[in-house]
């Protein structure tokens, strides 16, 4: 038997065959609209498969008919895109949020609750409780500190108990970084569901997927993305993705087409060509955010460092830690003494490292998360988060960690105690 290669050894060739190209190495940008069928009973057969009129047969490969149902460049990064986290299938979409909110409508319907963790992401948070409130779903938020009793005990005291469709949970949370346990998610959907419905337990894993952590080994169904951040990873285009069974995985991607919110061939493309390099990106990444993290540590003017890597031992956070991730990543946050004046005297002063919002992307970025990503969120419930007013987050990039701790020690001196 053939020994089967790595996923990193597969980003460069998978699902793709140089001789229907020309024999091109790299796929060209199948820009077009439409595909020529060659009979009209090719055509036939092609939208019999799509539209689920008819099971596909054992041999059958899914033709191509029009780009917003399918398109070379769309099949190409997301069969390579499947190889990492183990999923049957995956469909790319033109925004982390387009991926997220088709999940939230296409397994929630009115009359049903929602299960989520806070914080999420605030364009997450927003589409919960505005958008599916408004149409009937509603929802009640768990965060890193409930037991599983405790959460089972929250939606009981709803009186929905029996009408739960979806757990939706982010880990680890932006820009705290607590965590989730996904298994202890994927025991209570089993706890909720009936033997008509079970309760599909879904992870938006952008902060460290799809190397670091792998939602579907640990019970998800369903693995979501903004690919905007370290799968496209060089802050120059807007992309999601969701992953999971081929089952749930039909009902995603019909879904999909008709609300035709799939990414583009030209961002697929993109995107195709940054999987090559991702697992070199990310642990390179990871691997300056540890010198930076020291030298935060034992910076005077720094306070409560927030890193993965420099979680207690033995705390809960800690033993999840150690089951789902590989990896403390390369996001940290930290409060600089002196509130949002000395913050934004810290920010002001950077050179290397980039003041603006998003994360997972080659160059470093450093945001204030109380004014910017944050800033929607009621002044109570920052302050519950821990998101305060000398709070900062950065995203650690691939430039050379001497150069970012010196950038970053620079911009500390300017700061005054
Ligand atoms: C950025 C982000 C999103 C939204 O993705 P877009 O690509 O900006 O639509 C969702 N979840 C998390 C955790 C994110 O960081």
């Amino acid at each position: 038997m053939k020994k089967p290669l790595h996923p990193e050894s597969l980003m460069m060739t998978h699902g793709y065959q140089p001789e229907l190209s020309e024999g091109a190495v790299k796929p060209p940008i199948f820009q077009t609209s439409t595909f020529v069928f060659k009979t009209a009973e090719e055509g036939k057969a092609f939208f019999e498969v799509a539209y689920g009129l008819r099971e596909k047969g054992e041999q059958e490969e899914m033709g191509l008919i029009y780009s917003r149902i399918n398109n070379p460049n769309l099949e190409i990064f997301e069969n390579r895109l499947k190889l990492w986290d183990k999923a049957d299938d995956c469909a790319v979409f033109e925004s982390g949020m387009s991926a997220i909110s088709t999940v939230l409508m296409e397994f929630l319907k009115p009359g049903e609750l929602l299960i989520y963790s806070s914080p999420t992401y605030g364009g997450t948070d927003h589409f919960i409780n505005d958008y599916l409130k408004r149409i009937g779903v509603d929802s009640v938020s768990i965060n890193a500190d409930d037991s599983k009793e405790a959460i089972l005990e929250k939606v009981r005291a709803t009186g929905k108990s029996d009408k739960v469709g979806l757990i939706m949970i982010e880990t680890p949370s932006n820009p705290t970084n607590s965590l989730i346990d996904i298994a202890m998610c994927k025991e209570i959907a089993d706890e909720l569901s009936s033997e008509t419905q079970q309760v599909k337990l879904a992870v938006d894993n952008t902060f460290m997927g799809p190397i670091w952590c792998h939602p579907i080994a640990h019970g998800a169904d369903l693995v979501m993305y903004s690919a905007t951040k370290y799968i496209g990873g060089h802050s120059d285009l807007i992309a999601g993705a969701v992953l999971g069974n081929t089952e749930d995985m039909i009902r995603v991607k019909t879904l999909r087409t008709f609300l035709g919110n799939m990414a583009s061939p030209h961002t697929c493309w993109l995107l195709t060509r940054s999987l090559e390099t991702l697992k070199v990106r990310m642990e390179q990444q990871a691997k300056s955010a540890i010198y930076v993290a020291e030298f935060l540590k034992s910076h005077p003017k720094v306070i409560d460092l927030v890193y993965l890597g420099n979680l207690e031992k033995g705390s809960k956070a800690y033993k999840i830690y150690e089951k789902q991730y590989s990896s403390p990543g390369a996001m940290i946050s930290f409060e600089v003494k002196g509130g949002e004046k000395q913050a934004f005297k810290f920010l002001n002063h950077l050179n290397l490292v980039k003041l603006a919002v998003s994360l997972g992307s080659t160059e470093s970025l450093i945001q204030h998360p109380a004014s910017m990503t944050h800033a929607g969120i009621a002044p109570d419930d920052k302050i519950k988060m821990g998101i305060t007013e000398s709070l900062v987050r950065i995203s650690i990039g691939v430039e050379n960690s001497e150069d970012l701790i010196h950038d970053i020690a620079q911009a500390l001196d300017a700061v005054n105690n």
